[in-house]
């Protein structure tokens, strides 16, 4: 089972996304996550993505493809994965779909938490004053929602034009509240083949 959690900047993917992979029994992939502990760590890899998350751009489809093809070559991923935070350009949405279909895959659903811009500002900058994350501020937030509006929305038209169902859940409200229509909109286990 190959879910894409899919949102905005401050849509709560990553607050749903654990629940969401317990319920499927795949491991959440966050390349955000990722590339924040590579940042961390010091490596090549973060030394090079670190200027260009701060700025709000987003790392070259080349580099974060790469990344993604060694996470998911992982034994953990062999049954399937909760994705949160890629595909985020069209360009990787096909790179994932050529990956996938080397190994008689492909994305089974996509899932698109929908929130308005008023409301993604005031998670992103209370975010900021709890977890101070170097890219939560006025100025990078718009242009990550920019980014978001250019490279990253038209990957659903990708998935509606390959035919992947595109489930689209209000995430406004509650953790718990947003959680529940979530998973509401999940396929059950006896519909994944999973003895329950
Ligand atoms: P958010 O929660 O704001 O959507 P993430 O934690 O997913 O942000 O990602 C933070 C930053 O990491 C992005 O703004 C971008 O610079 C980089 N990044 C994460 N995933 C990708 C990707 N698939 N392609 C390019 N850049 C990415």
């Amino acid at each position: 089972m190959i879910v894409v959690l899919f949102g905005p900047p401050g849509s709560g993917k990553g607050t749903q996304a654990a629940g969401v992979a317990a319920h499927l029994g795949v491991p959440h992939i966050a390349t955000g996550d990722m590339l924040r502990a590579e940042v961390e760590r010091g490596s090549a890899l973060g030394r090079e993505a670190a200027p260009i998350m701060e700025a709000g751009q987003l790392i070259s489809d080349d580099l974060i493809i790469r990344v993604m093809g060694s996470r998911l070559a992982e034994p953990d991923a062999a049954a399937g994965a909760l994705l949160d935070g890629f595909p985020r350009t069209v360009a990787q949405a096909e790179a994932l779909d050529a990956l996938l279909r080397s190994r008689g895959r492909a994305v089974d659903e996509v899932f698109l938490l929908q929130v308005p811009d008023d409301v993604l500002l005031e998670r992103v900058l209370k975010r900021a004053a709890e977890e101070g994350r170097a890219d939560d501020t006025a100025a990078t937030f718009g242009r990550r929602l920019a980014a978001y509006r250019d490279e990253t929305e038209p990957v659903l038209g990708h998935y509606r034009r390959e035919r992947v169902p595109v489930v689209t859940v209000d995430g406004v409200g509650t953790v718990e509240g947003v959680a529940e229509r979530i998973h509401a909109a999940l396929p059950r286990p006896h519909q994944l083949g999973q003895a329950s």
